[in-house]
């Protein structure tokens, strides 16, 4: 009995060391939070593909600010004399001047939609008129002489012409916005369903 005792007692001893053998079980824990290093290495690649890939679409937009130069490449001699350097197209001369198709007009240096046909009208200027800009789309600055207000495409800056307001025409708005047919580009409401 003494010796079964005895030995009782010596197979409970290790318990009592137990808090020193916990330390080498704890070392064989640190290796474990390693893995989550390399997880989270991993996903910090994944953001910077999408950065890129962000990049890429926004260049591909046409939605990046641009230098003059670059709009001197990309649109015509007198795009750019008008839409840039705030020309105006001699009267009665611009292709929708008297044309009425069904569509949305769009800025011609950057494709931003600006009036839809419905808002358009003949007021007999030598010009395209419309009484209203899609909400947004139209900015509005007073010209240096403040004698006009100019019109610009709010996404570009590009010049659309002017807008004037009080003149008596038989529209929702009273307002006459007198835009350049070259600083616009018509896209039909039949082509743009296909
Ligand atoms: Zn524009």
């Amino acid at each position: 009995m003494a010796r079964s005792l005895n030995i009782l007692r010596s197979t409970s001893t290790p318990l009592s060391l137990c808090s020193t053998k916990s330390q080498p079980i704890f070392s064989t824990l640190i290796p474990f939070p390693s893995n989550p290093i390399t997880h989270t290495l991993r996903i910090s690649h994944q953001p910077k593909r999408g950065f890129r890939a962000g990049i890429v679409a926004m260049a591909a937009s046409g939605s990046l600010p641009k230098s003059e130069d670059e709009w001197r490449a990309i649109l015509s001699p007198e795009q750019f004399r008008i839409l840039r350097q705030k020309g105006t197209e001699f009267p009665g001369t611009g292709e929708y001047d008297k044309f009425f198709g069904e569509g949305v007009y769009h800025c011609a240096g950057c494709e931003t939609p600006l009036y839809k046909s419905t808002t358009k009208f003949n007021s007999g200027c030598g010009w395209p008129a419309f009484f209203e800009g899609l909400p947004g789309a139209i900015n509005r600055h007073p010209d240096p002489d403040g004698m006009r207000i100019e019109i610009t495409c709010a996404a570009c800056g590009g010049h659309l012409g002017h807008v004037f307001k009080g003149e008596g025409f038989p529209t929702p708005t009273n307002e006459r916005h007198c835009v350049n047919s070259i600083s616009l580009k018509f896209v039909s409401s039949n082509s743009s369903r296909d």
